[in-house]
Formats: C-alpha cells, sequence, structure tokens
C-alpha cells in the first residue's frame, strides 16, 4: 500500500510551465514577478502590502526587525508552533516569553497574555495552529496598552478568515510560508503581510541588505549609479523562478482551502464513530493546514507507531517550544509551568492532510485508528 504522508504540495501543469517560462526569461531574480507575486498575494488576503522573503522564518526575521526588536527586548508567543517563531526573536537578541494555550483554541491565552506584558514588551507574535485564525481582538488590546506590536505567525493559515477578514489582514504584520507542505508552495518562501507603509519600507530594507535606493531618504547623491546601507540587512530575497511559482499556486488557493475544509469535515464525520478520539477546535473560517486529533495519552505512542507501520506518515505538532533543550538551558522553564500545552502534547497525533488526499486513503487512515483504540 502507497505510503500517506501528512502533507504534500499540489504542483501541476500550469505551475511547472509558469516555472519553465522564468527559466527562459532574462531575469531569474528580481524581475517582474516578485512585484506581480506580493500585489497579487496582498490584494487576495485584502492587506495594503506584501513583502515576500526567502523563507516564512526569514519572514518572522524580518518582521521582528521591522518592529524595532533589539537585544533585551521581550517578545511573548505560545509554545504551541515551529520553533521558528521563537528562534526569530533570539536573533535580534531578545528575550523570548512563552503564554500557555486555551484549549479551545489551541492559540495563545489572551487572559494569560495581560499578566506577562511589560513595557520591555516590544512584539507579541499569536500563532494560529493548525490554521485556526487566533481571535486577535484581546491580544491588539493588550498589545495597545503596552506599545507593542502584533506579529501574527499565520505560517499555518493561509486562507483563513475571521470576524472582519481574511487573516492576513488584520495583524500589524503577519507573517506566512510557502514551504511545500503549506497551503501554496515557491519550494522555500515566505511573505509578511502589513497595512503600515513604514512597516512595510523596513521589511524592503531588511531584506536587502538594509540598502537603501530613494534618493530622497538618502544622506546624499553622487549620481544614478547612487545608493547606500543604512542598516544591517541580510540577503533574504525570493527569486523570480519562486514568485512565478507562487503566482500560479496562489491562483489555486480557494480550491486548496475549499478541499482542505471537506476533508475535515470528513474526519469529524467519520471519527464520530471512534470514542476516544477528540477532534480540533472548530472554527467557521479555518483553513486547515494540519488535522492534529487527540487521544488517550497513554495510547499516544502505540497507535503513532501502528499508523506509521501501516504506512501512514502521522507526525506531531509540536514540542512545546519551552521544552527544547536549548530553551531550557535558556529559560529553563519547568515543562507543567504551561499545563495546557504539556497536556496537549501528550495527546496529539496530526493525521494526513492536503489537497489531493483521496476519500479511500481518508477512510483506510481512520479504519486503522478505530482498530488501534476501539
Ligand atoms: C513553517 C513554519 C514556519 C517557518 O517557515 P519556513 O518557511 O519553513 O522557514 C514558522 N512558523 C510556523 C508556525 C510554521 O509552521
Amino acid at each position: 500500500m502507497a505510503f500517506i504522508p501528512y502533507g504534500r504540495q499540489y504542483v501541476d501543469d500550469d505551475d511547472v510551465a509558469a516555472v519553465v517560462k522564468v527559466l527562459r526569461g532574462d531575469w531569474l531574480t528580481q524581475g517582474p514577478n516578485v512585484a506581480d507575486f506580493e500585489e497579487a498575494f496582498a490584494q487576495k488576503v485584502g492587506a495594503r502590502f506584501a513583502v515576500s522573503f526567502s523563507n516564512g522564518t526569514a519572514a518572522l526575521h524580518g518582521a521582528y526587525y521591522a518592529a524595532g526588536v533589539g537585544k533585551g527586548d521581550q517578545v511573548i508567543t505560545s509554545p504551541m508552533t515551529f520553533v521558528a517563531t521563537a528562534n526569530a526573536a533570539r536573533f535580534l537578541g531578545a528575550h523570548v516569553r512563552f503564554v500557555d494555550v486555551d484549549p479551545s483554541t489551541l492559540c495563545m491565552d489572551p487572559d494569560r497574555l495581560q499578566e506577562m506584558v511589560s513595557p520591555r514588551t516590544k512584539v507579541i507574535a499569536p500563532v494560529s495552529y493548525a490554521g485556526y485564525p487566533v481571535p486577535l481582538d484581546k491580544i491588539t488590546a493588550v498589545a495597545r496598552s503596552v506599545g507593542a506590536i502584533v506579529v501574527e505567525d499565520a505560517c499555518h493559515a493561509l486562507g483563513a478568515s475571521r470576524e472582519g477578514g481574511m487573516v492576513g489582514a488584520q495583524a500589524d504584520m503577519t507573517v506566512f510560508s510557502f514551504h511545500p507542505v503549506k497551503h501554496i508552495t515557491t519550494a522555500e518562501g515566505g511573505m509578511v503581510t502589513t497595512n503600515n507603509e513604514e512597516l512595510a519600507r523596513r521589511l524592503r530594507l531588511f531584506r536587502s541588505h538594509g540598502v537603501e535606493r530613494d534618493p530622497s531618504r538618502m544622506s546624499r547623491n553622487d549620481g544614478p549609479w547612487y545608493y547606500e546601507m543604512v542598516d544591517l540587512g541580510y540577503n533574504y530575497r525570493l527569486t523570480d523562478i519562486q514568485c512565478a511559482l507562487g503566482l500560479s499556486q496562489l491562483a489555486k488557493l480557494d480550491r486548496f482551502v475549499q478541499a482542505r475544509r471537506r476533508i475535515a469535515r470528513r474526519y469529524a464525520e467519520l471519527l464520530k464513530g471512534v470514542p476516544p478520539v477528540g477532534l480540533p477546535p472548530h472554527h467557521p473560517g479555518h483553513s486547515y493546514h494540519l488535522y492534529p486529533i487527540r487521544v488517550p495519552a497513554e495510547r499516544r505512542r502505540d497507535v503513532f507507531e501502528a499508523l506509521r507501520r501501516e504506512g501512514v506518515g502521522v507526525q506531531v505538532h509540536y514540542l512545546p517550544v519551552h521544552m527544547h533543550p536549548y530553551y531550557k538551558d535558556l529559560y529553563g522553564i519547568p515543562d507543567d509551568d504551561l499545563p495546557n500545552a504539556l497536556n496537549y502534547y501528550r495527546e496529539t497525533i496530526s493525521l494526513p492532510m492536503f489537497p489531493s488526499l483521496e476519500d479511500h486513503e481518508q477512510d483506510r487512515v481512520v479504519e486503522l485508528l478505530s482498530s488501534y483504540l476501539g
């Protein structure tokens, strides 16, 4: 029986043709596809600006830089995320604090956030875990009360929406990833969206060596060749080849999200017959990057191993970030300081979830679960 991964890209002939066309043209990087992809992306999520990056981690790094994060500042995030959300704050010398998750969303609990903020809080970085659009109202109010900026890590949540709009249009900045398991892919790739022109300018500066080319912002101007470097930046650019793929993938986003939602509804229906399984939190605007279920903690490992043995590529998302050795050495936060994240980690298994997952494959996953848990 064919191996079923937990996630995989969907790339078709249009995508291939779009990439080949760039390869035969004049610009492999920094050509017209970059601005076209950014513009189409901004329009899709309803934001004024979109700035592309070479991957989602670079995009997070750029967003924290644009927010003004520096040495000794505090960045507050959720422990239930990929390590990059915290790491990118460490790149800038910030202290990372973790707020436990609300079990009804698996995203940052805004009531606990209130107790953790201080005048040193520069960024609050909630994570829209699995594609559930993190409720932003309270988080934004807390951020405003201390002058912090909200950077939503929406690497799981492209295509998701909440009251008042799409994910990508509401936080001060929203970060996306185009890794192959995410909603759309450019192989590696990332994006930051914002409605704030100054933040967009700082994002672009950071992406390309801190080089300023706008004559009105330069300290002098020696001639038409002249540019100057005003801050330490990186080469975090996305290529024209990748942006052409991104454009072609973006045109399929609605179909991808519909397919993911259909698969989620079908799992919910099929899993009704498997009583010890807990379903992921529901939200009408959920875009289902993942489909993580909960099983009794004492059965999790056996069930996981059995599914893997049967060729189902289940995964666990995630070991809470504060429990990784690097963060344990740095902060020494006891595992059970964040009990909701810890309990969730002990019980969760991510089932296969990607647009081309077929009904018979899904049936098989549920049958296997049911036979090992029933
Ligand atoms: C994928 C992901 C990232 C990082 O993205 P890359 O493109 O792999 O660098 C960051 N945060 C979360 C929650 C992710 O899932």
